[in-house]
């Protein structure tokens, strides 16, 4: 029996057309939501996100301010333009395109954006509150990844009770993923590249996520028949196609429930950063 197909690029724009209709809401009431990307250098892929991210807020009814700095900027002329966005009350939500030149921090970066506007989910007071079920910006693919469970297959996805296994454990995925997991009371397991007989782990997962990097990685045997298998994963194959860390056509027959890439927790990302700068908005109109 083939896998249903989870499709993130439907999902997504379910999610983007329901903010479009209560931004609309709030432009009625003279509200306008705001997000500054900043984008340091020009490295190809990243003017890409920043260009979608724009067409996103565009979509959607935000406005977007666009901030593209030179390759040489300094560590400090980027946190000076950051400190000035983070007092400025128009702004709801920045975002710093990562990855940055090697001579500026990116720790040091996350830090200094206020956990208020932190709409990418990075800063260790949005991680902090995550960890203890407390309010706060959540990283926007994990995010992304519930949604796709619960929205997806009619929402016949069952999480709580669930056996789950995560593949990866990278700040930005893994290790948010885990966390929201756990929220959504399934009994989590974090596997990673230290982990022995990843096969065995993961066969015992009834929900299966991978966010590796490595293409093809999972293949039938790590799926117990009937999984519902996502795939974060974005890699270039030998072909040059863009694929993910799971051997689609394989595991498709196997499992129950399956994202594609493209087309699966890529588009979700976008979506959910725009989800974060609206709830940013509301935060900022409470405060
Ligand atoms: P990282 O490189 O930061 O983390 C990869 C993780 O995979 C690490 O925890 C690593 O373990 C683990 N790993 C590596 N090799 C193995 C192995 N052989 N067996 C088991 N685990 C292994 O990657 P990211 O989390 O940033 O991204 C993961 C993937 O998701 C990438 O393909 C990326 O492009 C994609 N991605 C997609 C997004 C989207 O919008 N769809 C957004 C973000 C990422 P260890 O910690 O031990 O080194």
């Amino acid at each position: 029996m083939a896998a249903q197909i989870i499709d993130g690029k439907l999902i997504s724009s379910q999610i983007k057309d329901e903010l479009r209709e209560k931004t609309a809401l709030l432009k009625e009431k003279g509200i306008e939501v705001t997000l500054a990307v900043i984008l340091v250098g020009e490295d190809p892929a990243s003017q890409v996100y920043v260009r979608n991210k724009k067409k996103a807020c565009e979509y959607i009814g935000f406005r977007s301010l666009s901030y593209e700095l030179p390759a040489e900027t300094t560590q400090e002329e980027l946190l000076k333009l950051i400190d000035v966005l983070n007092g400025r009350k128009d702004v709801d939500g920045i975002l710093v395109q990562m990855p940055l030149p090697k001579h500026i921090d990116e720790k040091t970066v996350i830090n200094a954006i206020s956990p208020s506007k932190d709409v990418d989910g990075f800063h260790p007071m949005n991680v902090g509150a995550l960890c203890i079920g407390e309010k706060g910006f959540v990283s926007c693919t994990p995010a992304g990844v519930i949604q796709l469970l619960k929205r997806g297959c009619d929402g016949k996805i069952n999480i709580a009770g669930k056996e789950c296994v995560i593949v990866g454990r990278s700040n930005i995925v893994g290790k948010p993923m885990s966390l929201l997991m756990l929220r959504e009371n399934a009994t989590v397991t974090i596997a990673h590249s230290r982990t022995k007989n990843l096969e065995e782990v993961c066969k015992r997962a009834d929900i299966l996520i991978a966010a590796v990097g490595k293409a093809g990685m999972i293949t039938k045997d790590h799926v117990k028949e009937g999984a519902v298998v996502i795939d974060v994963g974005i890699n270039r194959g030998e072909d040059g196609k863009l694929c993910g860390d799971v051997k689609f056509d394989e595991v498709s027959e196997i499992a129950s429930a399956i994202t594609p890439v493209p087309g699966g927790v890529g588009p979700m990302t976008i979506a959910m950063l725009m989800n974060n700068c609206y709830e940013a908005a509301l935060m900022h109109m409470e405060s």
